[in-house]
């Protein structure tokens, strides 16, 4: 399946965008696989990431949606990754509860 180009979110629309990202630490070797852009809505994808890299940083930017843009501190991205794990696995092993949980009412 192709790449969705955008993620809902709490009546909210975030546009991805596969592009070139800058790492913010200014180490030059270093780059980010993702990112989420609070003032404009946006999650940027390297676009060199591979199709299960991306995929995997995909859910990780929509896990610091979720979490808002107020949760930061030194164990974020712990946190991040650990529930990102969780819900990976949740999501492939499981489409039936998926599916369950996407009914309304
Ligand atoms: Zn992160």
């Amino acid at each position: 399946m192709k790449q969705p180009q955008t993620f809902r979110y709490m009546s909210q629309t975030y546009h991805i965008k596969n592009e070139p990202l800058r790492s913010t630490s200014g180490d030059e070797e270093s780059f980010r696989m993702g990112e989420v852009r609070w003032h404009l809505n946006e999650i940027g994808l390297h676009e060199d990431n591979t199709p299960e890299c991306n995929r995997d940083t995909l859910l990780h930017e929509i896990v610091h949606v979720i979490l808002g843009m107020n949760f930061s501190g030194g164990e974020t991205e712990m946190v991040v990754d650990v529930v990102t794990r969780g819900m990976v696995h949740v999501i492939r092993e499981n489409p039936d509860i998926i599916k369950y949980i996407q009914e309304e009412g």
